[in-house]
């Protein structure tokens, strides 16, 4: 009755390897001295890392570098992922996930509560053998939520709920998704959020702010020199391939999105990555990532320029030339978010109604999943061949995009109205911030300074880099979560 998945993280880089890159031995020793204390304290207990899904979305990402660090550092670690028979169970989720963000019907009544508590107890029973006395469980996000009430009936825990979502404002959304998650709470000694402005009043005293980050050494994240680069957009189908390959083409390729409203390979015909202005963005296909406004404000953009033949060299060329790319999941791959589908097919529509210039200058990609590190390896290629990257979210948590795209030297294009970007981008330091992601004008106009300025982006691109190096690696996150742990688990 249950899908509960032990997911296997097979080894990968060490501490070693990451320590012998120049840039990032500091942080490793740092993250060494400060574990051992943790790794005493902590003995055979074994540390739990439970969300809902094995891939898609930036928890998933983030869960096997913690895992590979952690056992490394000597701690025992393991993740498992929550599955539901009945995918009304993941509407009801994506729902509260909205809610949480402020978004969506308040109603939530008895039927949903029992559906989520049906599938949660399905999955604390299979998960319930597997944990033994003093164990740490880790819940990310609202999805499990349950599970830390009903396992500490059968066994004694120590618990942390990760909620990596949140907004900094309180409606009646907001409300209605904390009444019904307020029951599960009491049964976690710690909550966890990405932002002080996320602790919601019930948990006011009880929660900590510990902030994302990302694994410089995963596919997505890893330097990748010139030839990696068209090697993976050649075998990724981003590109034709100018020459023969060392390795061969990827096993599922990126798809683009045509006038005729289908996908069909996206190397079909060259878009420009290697030699035009890129601005990116890659997210899940959620309404709350703005990929509408700014597919139209770059068509404002594209129109506003007028049919000129710029001359060599210049500013106005390379406007003129700039191209957009929207890439997202497979729709199919991705199975707690039902919403993708719908938010593609709105996407889809606006498309068909550009002009066939403004069509031909937006890319809207499909990257497929189900070969991570291939999927990995393209969106690491395409943030690299972007001169900009976007993240127009309406909502953010925190937006690892931005992270991996600042990690990489390029700076982001978001706004203030979201959280999660301004916590990491200062605007005018390491990349732009503009106010309203659905002002189609405010955007089009930040575009254009941007691109007209690229001495000020390679400043911003320094900066960003800079700034991930020193708030928002791995290391950092797994000191801070020592620190929690030591705090709560008994000595
Ligand atoms: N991502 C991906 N393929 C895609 C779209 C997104 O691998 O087609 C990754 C992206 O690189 C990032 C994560 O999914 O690592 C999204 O995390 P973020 O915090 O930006 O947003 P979330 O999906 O958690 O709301």
């Amino acid at each position: 009755m249950t899908h509960l998945r032990r997911i296997d993280v097979a080894p990968g880089e060490t501490l070693d390897d990451y320590a012998a890159l120049a840039q990032l031995a500091a942080p490793v020793t740092e993250l060494r001295n400060e574990a051992r204390e943790l790794v005493a304290r902590l003995g055979d207990r074994t540390v739990w890392l439970v969300n809902s899904t094995a891939r898609g979305g930036g928890v998933a990402e983030m869960l096997p570098p913690i895992v590979r660090m952690l056992r490394d550092l000597g701690v025992r670690a393991e993740w498992a992922a929550i599955g539901s028979p009945d995918p009304a169970f993941f509407v009801l989720t994506k729902h509260l996930h909205n809610l949480i963000h402020g978004v969506g019907e308040a109603e939530l009544g008895s039927a949903e509560r029992a559906l989520f508590e049906w599938v949660n107890r399905a999955n604390a029973e299979a998960l319930a053998p597997l944990l033994r006395p003093g164990d740490v469980l880790v819940v990310h996000d609202p999805q499990p939520l349950p599970l830390a009430c009903m396992l500490r009936q059968l066994v004694p825990l120590t618990t942390v709920w990760r909620c990596h979502i949140g907004v900094d404002l309180s409606n009646a959304a907001t409300e209605a998704a904390w009444r019904f998650l307020d029951p599960y709470l009491d049964a976690y000694d710690r909550a966890v959020f990405s932002a002080p402005e996320y602790i919601p009043g019930t948990l006011a005293g009880r929660a900590s702010v510990i902030r994302p980050a990302i694994d410089p050494l995963a596919s997505k994240n890893r330097e990748l020199p010139l030839r990696d680069t068209v090697e993976v957009l050649c075998n990724g189908g981003m590109i034709p391939c100018p020459g023969p390959t060392v390795s061969a083409p990827f096993s599922a390729r990126v798809q683009r999105l045509g006038p005729d409203g289908m996908f069909a390979p996206a190397d079909a015909e060259s878009f420009g990555l290697l030699t035009r202005p890129i601005v990116t963005q890659i997210s899940r296909w959620d309404r709350l990532k703005g990929f509408l406004p700014l597919m139209q404000a770059f068509a404002r953009f594209r129109c506003s320029l007028g049919p000129s033949a710029a001359e060599p060299g210049t500013a106005a060329r390379r406007l003129e030339l700039t191209r957009l790319v929207l890439a997202g999941p497979n729709p199919d791959a991705v199975q707690d978010d039902p919403e993708a589908v719908e938010v593609l097919a709105e996407l889809r529509s606006a498309y068909l109604r550009l002009s066939a210039a403004a069509q031909a200058d937006i890319a809207v990609l499909s990257v497929p999943l189900h070969v991570p590190d291939q999927s990995a390896l393209i969106i690491n290629a395409l943030q690299r061949a972007s001169t900009i990257v976007v993240q127009n979210s309406l909502r953010e948590g925190f937006g690892l995009t931005i992270t991996e795209a600042m990690w990489k030297g390029v700076p982001v294009l978001s706004n203030s109205r979201a959280c999660g970007p301004r916590q990491q981008i200062r605007d005018g330091i390491d990349g732009m911030l503009v106010r309203d992601p659905e002002n189609e004008l405010e955007l089009e106009q930040a575009l254009a300074a941007m691109l007209a300025d690229p001495v000020r982006l390679a400043t911003w691109g320094r900066a960003a880099q800079r700034r991930v190096y020193d708030d928002f690696l791995v290391f950092r996150q797994l000191r801070e979560w020592g620190r929690l742990f030591l705090t709560i688990v008994p000595g």
